[in-house]
């Protein structure tokens, strides 16, 4: 643990509705971006900035649902330095505005057209239209990071003096560095007004700069969930909540647990993947493979972990390859509820191997199917598929109809879709709805060695109550593997 930076009273700026929703191709609609502030709210951020008033008759309308919403967090509002936008921010009911002021020459003289003077002018002006009419006052500094320092610091200083409740240095395009962050923090935190940071990614420092504002006297930091944001993105939320939390022993107040939940959450609803590898959330932060790091992390988890998952809301898990040693086998075994003797252990070993060198991945399928069979202790499944028929074409809707057996029972569905895999894991999904309520977290489609008639892969991720597991199918028919692996993953969960 690193001691030497007290820090105290940090607010988070939650930009995952407007920052965050300006990631290219994401378009959130308003209950989506209600669902997401609620669980913002829930784990304990200060400030939700739930969008931009000037945007749309839309977006308006989402924020001010968000507004009355009787959440915790303060409700802010994107505004540029205009008293027309403050007037459309005021029609969504917020409590504050993030009043955005271009500070750097550049963005004065090419974006506005105009000179230093007039811009301090208007922030100066319509920091007091914002005050006047009962708004918490952000005044942030747009580009600040390229901007002559003294003249931003005198657009803060007639900010303050106009009411402004708070400042923000935004690094608008991602180029501070953690030393340069410290020497210009040293100097804002003298100024009569707590000062916030809002960093983004472009050279993937922005936790280290926002840390790095925050460890000399800044206030707040301006995060969104997933690190989502405009380009490459803003300072991760997970990534500065646990920076503080695990690294610097700080309380933050936010509820760790559902770190990952949140990012869950997020990433589903914006459609943007989290990378495998990405910090804290990602699907490898807490997922050993080796056969050595496993030894290590049956011996004492943090051997190999800098945090466990728990904090975090998630669970380790054990990847079979060939570097699979018994140890880690053993493990993942116990997640399943088996035991394997010494010698069937060698065996289950053996035959991961065996996968691993003809370049293939263990999933916790292949490893129960394997030690299953190498146990003797074959479950026959539960959910059979009896009979699957499905029509596509270019003149019809495509549709699937579906009869599973279940004991003596038949269950009989059918299902459109886009297209006809859509179709038949919409049917099946029916079919067994009364039976279980299955989610299907992820899709995808994987190792089509070229030719029409190649063998796919497809690889479903289903939960159920909770508990997660990852199948697969592999045919040389696309449909017919994604139903396998649907029925795979569903007999698992049940
Ligand atoms: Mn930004």
């Amino acid at each position: 643990m690193t001691r030497g930076a007290s820090f105290k009273d940090i607010r988070f700026f939650d930009t995952t509705l407007r920052d965050g929703e300006q990631t290219p191709g994401v378009s959130l609609t308003a209950e989506e971006k209600l669902r997401i502030a609620c669980k913002l709210d829930s784990i304990g951020v200060h400030v939700i900035e739930a969008g931009s008033a000037i945007t749309s008759e839309g977006e308006r309308a989402s924020i001010k649902t968000i507004a009355n919403e009787g959440l915790s967090a303060e409700i802010c509002s994107f505004a540029r330095v205009l008293e027309k936008d403050i007037d459309l921010a005021l029609g969504c009911d917020v409590d504050s505005v993030h009043l955005v002021v271009p500070v750097s020459d550049l963005h004065i003289e090419r974006k506005l057209k105009k000179d230093r003077e007039a811009v301090k002018q208007m922030a100066v002006s319509v920091t007091e239209y914002a005050k006047d009419h009962g708004l918490i006052v952000e005044l942030s500094g747009e580009d600040a990071s390229r901007a002559d320092i003294d003249y931003l610091i005198s657009v803060y200083k007639a900010g303050i003096e106009a009411g402004a409740d708070r400042l923000c240095f935004c690094d608008t395009v991602g180029v501070l560095l953690p030393e340069r962050t410290e020497d210009i923090f040293r100097r804002l935190v003298k100024l009569n007004a707590p000062i916030s940071v809002h960093c983004h990614n472009d050279f993937g420092l922005a936790t280290a700069n926002s840390i790095a504002a925050l460890r000399v006297g800044a206030k707040q930091v301006h995060v969104t969930a997933n690190g989502l944001g405009e380009r490459a993105g803003n300072a991760a939320l997970e990534e500065v909540v646990m920076t503080l939390e695990a690294l610097y022993n700080y309380d933050t107040g936010i509820d760790t647990t559902n770190l990952y939940t949140t990012s869950r959450l997020v990433s589903r609803l914006t459609g943007v993947l989290v990378a495998p590898n990405k910090a804290i959330i990602g699907d490898y932060a807490f997922t050993h493979e080796s056969g050595i790091h496993t030894h290590g992390i049956l011996a004492s988890p943090d051997t190999y972990e800098p945090i466990s998952p728990e904090i975090v809301g998630r669970t380790r898990k054990i990847v079979l390859g060939k570097h699979a040693g018994k140890s880690s086998v053993s493990i993942a075994l116990k997640e399943f509820g088996l035991e394997a003797s010494d010698e069937q252990l060698d065996e289950i070993v053996r035959r991961i191997k065996d996968l691993g060198d003809k370049g293939k991945k263990t999933t916790d399928a292949d490893l129960q199917t394997i030690a299953e069979a190498v146990l003797g202790v074959y479950r026959e499944a539960k959910v059979k598929l009896d009979e699957l028929t499905v029509v596509s074409g270019n003149k019809v809707t495509p549709t699937a109809s579906v009869k599973l057996k279940v004991g003596d029972q038949y269950l009989i569905e059918s299902g459109i879709g886009i297209g006809p895999v859509d179709a038949a894991l919409h049917a099946l999904r029916r079919a067994i709805a009364d039976i279980a309520d299955i989610e299907l977290d992820e899709y995808r489609v994987e190792a089509i060695t070229g030719g029409t008639d190649a063998l796919v892969e497809v690889w479903v991720k289903l939960s159920k109550d909770g508990k997660t597991v990852t199948a697969r199918g592999a045919r040389e028919d696309i449909i017919m593997a994604s139903v396998e692996a649907m029925l795979e993953g569903i007999n698992r969960l049940m």
